[in-house]
């Protein structure tokens, strides 16, 4: 590809960005931003801290902390002041608080400054709940992916088993539904559609299938 082209790709939890965002970036060799991984990256660091109600300590804390993404062999790192949390910031405990986390304005400003950064210097795929709407409104190609509840509830519980993590597919569907919900309800950059997304519903699509799909769309908005 020729033109440096910036792809954003939003969707609720469990649809299937990141999987498709990783395949993209290796595939077309884009630099792949997980912006869940920053929001996660706070929250961790706030649970840590014992601040993850305290709004105020929280906004110091996006602040000050230094939040770094390596992608490197199809695996995002993500390092929180140098230390890397790239599993920890995937626990059930963080995605019990990271949407209370990821309404704050102030927080918010702080992490779309940096991805913005990032994008400045083009060829760039970010995935998230905003990046179509609010960070990259200008972005080449907008995606929005979307499956089924349950479906997207079946991916999450499979990743938590193979992790050897004891929950239940009820637990885990119960909070994807609770995160959809405050993601789309917030009043700052809530999780919606573009008008000018095209969305991709892949409850029934192989991620083979998706990604052939989507290589169509992006060489030909990068014509
Ligand atoms: O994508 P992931 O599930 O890792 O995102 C975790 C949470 O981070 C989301 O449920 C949402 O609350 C928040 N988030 C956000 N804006 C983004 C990316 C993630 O508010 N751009």
């Amino acid at each position: 590809m020729s033109k440096k082209i910036v792809i954003a790709i939003d969707g609720p939890a469990g649809s299937g960005k990141s999987t498709a965002a990783k395949n993209l970036a290796e595939r077309l060799g884009l630099v792949y931003v997980d912006t869940g991984a920053m929001y996660r990256a706070i929250t961790y660091a706030a649970i840590r801290k014992g601040i993850a109600d305290d709004e105020k300590a929280v906004i110091e804390l996006a602040k000050s902390i230094k939040i770094r993404l390596k992608f490197v062999d199809g695996l995002t790192r993500v390092f929180v002041n140098g230390e890397e949390v790239t599993e920890k910031i995937r626990t059930s405990e963080v995605n019990e608080k990271v949407s209370g986390i990821s309404k704050i304005p102030e927080v918010r400003a702080e992490l779309v400054k940096i991805q913005r950064k990032l994008g400045e210097e083009g060829n760039l795929i970010a995935e998230g709940r905003d990046t179509t709407t609010v960070v990259f409104p200008d972005a080449d190609l907008k995606i929005f992916l979307t499956a089924s509840i349950d479906e997207r509830a079946r991916r999450r519980y499979k990743e938590f088993v193979e992790k050897g993590v004891q929950i239940s597919l009820e637990e885990v569907k119960a909070n994807l539904e609770k995160r959809d919900k405050m993601d789309s309800e917030r009043e700052v950059s809530p999780l919606k559609k573009a008008d000018d997304a095209i969305v991709f519903d892949n409850t029934h699509t192989s991620i083979a299938d998706e990604i052939e799909i989507l290589l169509k769309k992006i060489n030909a908005a990068a014509k």
